[in-house]
């Protein structure tokens, strides 16, 4: 367990690392024959990188897969270069220079990457294929282009649209992808992610690249059970007050008090991620008894009924509840939101 702390902080988030360690052995178990990596863009998925890459190495993750090249430098506090590959791929010749001086490999997702890349000498390099989810890769009519095939590619890869759904769209890209693999060498095939390792064998090829379920996501009910909980936010209590019978909390009063009640603030708000379609459906809790939330979310701050905690005082820990499948089945979030809209504030 790591916890993010600060003197002054009044938000810290417990990432239990052997909960991590252990998810990403599941995933790499689950991947077969092919070998997890690790997706640990947007900071980690928002639980910090610096808590989560030593503990996915520490697992045995070989290959981290981060989005934005302004990622890479923290991540190689921890990685080596030849482990991390950039999604976004090169859009200047900065970010090409930038590759070749930090020896990371760049994703190519388009002729225009390919051409940026090749000019500036070529190299070592990944590249992404769109099987269909028309995001980001290379478009299937360009893949027998000549630029192509001068690149020279460690791994082929390509993303699935809804791995998390039983959708036939995933046997269209699974098949596209195999042809798309006999018209390009490479050193080895990618094309699960967390949903798609858990479509079973046929989409793990070469290798796997779990972010959500390593950060306990659950996109598919294959996975239930398997994958614990990472990330546990904690507010610590600004103030007790007492809510006399008939007052109201907060902005607009939506909540009145009916008799007097016993409440607490909490320095945590929607700008911590704690979104104002989650009040329904967050559990705040205090040595395992729940505090109900009272009147709106506020920016940094919401107000708990505490009448069940006579002893909890201004300097106590909360833990706000983030379970994520059923936090996102109540809120209407998805468990990526919930995970990475989790606020700088929480980190260090
Ligand atoms: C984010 C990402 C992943 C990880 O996806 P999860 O659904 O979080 O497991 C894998 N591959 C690519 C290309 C991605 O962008």
């Amino acid at each position: 367990m790591t916890v993010s702390n600060h003197a002054q902080r009044a938000l810290r988030l417990k990432v239990d690392t052997q909960a991590l360690a252990n998810n990403w052995r599941v995933m790499d178990r689950l991947s077969g024959a092919a070998q997890a990596g690790a997706a640990v863009k947007a900071d980690g998925y928002g639980l910090g990188i610096d808590h989560v890459a030593p503990c996915l190495l520490d697992a045995g993750a070989q290959q981290f897969y981060v989005a934005h090249w302004s990622e890479v430098q923290p991540l190689l506090l921890h990685a080596p270069a030849d482990s991390i590959s950039v999604l976004h791929g090169p859009v200047s010749s900065e970010d090409v220079i930038f590759a070749r001086e930090t020896g990371v490999r760049p994703v190519i997702n388009s002729l225009y990457q390919a051409r940026l890349w090749l000019d500036s000498g070529g190299g070592l390099c990944d590249l992404m294929v769109d099987t269909g989810i028309n995001r980001l890769g290379l478009e299937m009519e360009d893949i027998s282009a000549p630029l192509i095939r001068n690149l020279q590619i460690k791994t082929l890869m390509s993303h699935l649209a809804s791995a998390d759904e039983d959708s036939a769209m995933n046997d269209r890209q699974l098949r596209r992808f195999r042809d798309v693999s006999t018209v390009i060498p490479a050193q080895q095939r990618s094309l699960a992610n967390s949903a798609g390792i858990a479509l079973g064998a046929d989409y793990a090829f070469d290798q796997t690249r779990p972010g959500l379920a390593l950060y306990g996501g659950v996109p598919r009910l294959e996975l239930d059970g398997l994958i614990q909980q990472v990330a546990y936010p904690q507010s610590v209590v600004l103030q007790r007050r007492r809510v006399n019978a008939g007052e109201s909390v907060g902005y607009n009063g939506s909540w009145t008090a009916t008799q007097d009640t016993e409440a607490a603030v909490l320095a945590i708000g929607y700008a911590d991620g704690l979104l104002r379609c989650r009040a329904g459906s967050t559990q705040i809790r205090f040595d395992g008894t729940e505090l109900p939330l009272l009147g709106k979310i506020s920016m940094d701050m919401i107000v708990v009924d505490c009448s069940r905690c006579p002893s909890i005082s201004e300097g106590d820990w909360v833990d706000i509840e983030q379970n994520l499948p059923s936090t996102a089945q109540k809120s209407g979030l998805s468990q990526y939101e919930i995970l990475t809209m989790t606020g700088q504030r929480f980190r260090n």
